[in-house]
């Protein structure tokens, strides 16, 4: 049942990369996504307010997604980590954001969210390898279509 003035109802929240039911799974657009590669998140369809509002088989269903793409980013994207949080605290729909997370990412160690007077520029590209046309994040594993990779698992 989609809600008026609902931001989650009135649009997907970024790219679908698989819809079930009673969840999607998006990849994150514009800034944040640019900035943290791979960032996901999964979104209950229905408005609920918290976790334990879930039934059993509901909970066991959402983190049972939250969990397979985690293991499809950490295939694809070989990240130094990866965050798993539910903050949510503007919006009714539970939602987890998986985001792998690098060494060299924009706020490293740190959450995501730290502050914009923390964010490191991001890596300059290597002018001393022989891939000088090559992006700057050219390196393994980041050629890989990942978003790719995630909706096909999905779908299976
Ligand atoms: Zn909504």
């Amino acid at each position: 049942m989609r809600v008026p003035n609902c931001e989650l109802c009135e649009s997907e929240g970024g790219e679908i990369l698989f819809r079930h039911p009673n969840y999607r799974i998006v990849r994150v657009m514009g800034i944040e996504g640019e900035s943290y590669r791979g960032f996901c998140r999964v979104i209950w369809e229905r408005h609920v307010k918290e976790m334990s509002d879930l039934t059993s088989d509901e909970r066991g269903l959402f983190m049972d997604a939250v969990f397979r793409l985690e293991a499809m980013l950490r295939q694809t994207l070989h990240p130094d980590k990866i965050n798993l949080a539910s903050l949510g605290n503007l919006t009714p729909h539970l939602h987890w954001h998986v985001i792998p997370r690098f060494h060299d990412d924009a706020t490293f160690p740190k959450p995501i969210w730290a502050t914009v007077d923390t964010l490191k520029a991001p890596p300059a590209a290597s002018s001393s390898s022989s891939s000088l046309s090559a992006p700057a994040d050219s390196r393994a594993g980041f050629n890989v279509d990942w978003a790719e990779t995630v909706r096909r698992a999905f779908q299976q």
